[in-house]
């Protein structure tokens, strides 16, 4: 359904030179399905959320939905407080506090939507088509006459994904949209985009910093570092057996609930900071911190190759794992026994 290829972001600054925030990517994600994209602060997942919703314009590359091109003129819209939206994919923010009016009631700010795309011809259309969306995320109707600081955040979010849902989107983009919110609040709205996505045939773009949280909703994740895609795959595959060093690190740091299973479990780590994405290391990005490094790390960036059964769209770029053809979590297990004598 939506398919990003080779989708680049760079930003001139003043001071840092230009910053690669994105480099190369490319993804696909079929309808129905919700996509993880994961990875820290500074891989340059939020910036993709703004070129899906076209917030912002890339410096090169294609989005497609359905085969339709976004970027090809004619379908340019923005999001965000007053201004036009996509009909198409749609963001979720992580605070929706800081993108609501204060001094707006909820049920204006959701009429604003139907108004600006004109999807309703009248008052009583647009009170009942509000009552409508309240409904489909679990709200009563009396919530169109607060304001947003009458809300708890896990309401305020629900009212951020009824703003989005208004103009009938096919694919929601979450950006870090449950990060701040407590767990058990959490949990009901990942309830919420659960059942909206059944109901509604829904597609979602689900990121965030946390392997933990996407594991819960994603079918499959993409891992991102520094500006690139490094791994891809269903959560299942992934998880199991995380091919690159990166992805395995972030999935050592996920706690198990089985207290045995996790007691057991060897932690795998990856020393240092992410570099300056304005000066990014040459060769594999990762290359610094990666335990597994060898000569060719330095010098050659590794393609995103198919890794594993055929068939599987599970993809890596590291060139050590690529040729032992074993993932990186047994690697990591075995330099580090022999490193450490065991
Ligand atoms: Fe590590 Fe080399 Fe693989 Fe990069 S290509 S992840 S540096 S082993």
């Amino acid at each position: 359904m939506i398919e990003v290829r080779d989708l680049v972001k760079h930003y001139r600054t003043r001071g840092r030179g230009t910053v690669h925030a994105l480099d190369g990517v490319s993804f696909s994600v079929g309808r129905g399905e919700t996509l993880g994209l994961v990875g820290e602060s500074g891989c340059g997942k939020s910036t993709a959320a703004r070129l899906l919703v076209q917030l912002e314009r890339p410096t090169s590359g294609q989005i497609l939905l359905d085969g339709r091109d976004l970027l090809a003129g004619g379908h340019r819209s923005r999001s965000g407080r007053g201004r036009r939206r996509s009909r198409t994919i749609q963001l979720v923010f992580q605070d929706p506090y800081a993108s609501l009016d204060p001094r707006q009631r909820v049920g204006d700010a959701l009429g604003e939507v139907l108004t600006v795309h004109r999807l309703v011809s009248d008052a009583a259309g647009r009170r009942r088509r509000i009552g409508e969306l309240l409904e489909m995320v679990g709200l009563p109707a009396g919530t169109a006459d607060r304001y947003p600081h009458q809300l708890s955040g896990g309401q305020r979010q629900r009212i951020g994904i009824a703003r989005a849902l208004a103009v009938e989107p096919a694919v929601l983009v979450l950006d870090e949209a449950l990060s701040a919110l407590d767990v058990s609040v959490r949990a009901e709205v990942m309830n919420l985009l659960a059942r909206l996505r059944r109901e509604l045939g829904l597609t979602y773009i689900f990121i965030s910093h946390d392997l933990g949280m996407v594991r819960h909703i994603a079918d499959r994740i993409a891992v991102m570092y520094l500006g690139q895609v490094v791994e891809i795959g269903s959560w299942d595959t992934v998880s199991d057996a995380p091919a690159h060093p990166y992805t395995a690190a972030l999935n050592s740091a996920v706690p198990v609930a089985d207290p045995v299973v996790e007691a057991a479990r060897p932690a795998l780590t990856v020393r240092g900071e992410v570099p300056d994405a304005a000066r990014p290391p040459g060769g594999c990005r990762f290359h610094p911190r990666c335990p597994l490094a060898q000569p060719i790390c330095s010098s050659v960036n590794p393609a995103l190759e198919p890794f594993g059964p055929a068939g599987t769209g599970h993809r890596v770029s590291c060139h050590v794992v690529e040729s032992a053809q074993r993932p990186a979590s047994d690697l990591l297990l075995a330099h580090r026994q022999e490193h450490s004598g065991e």
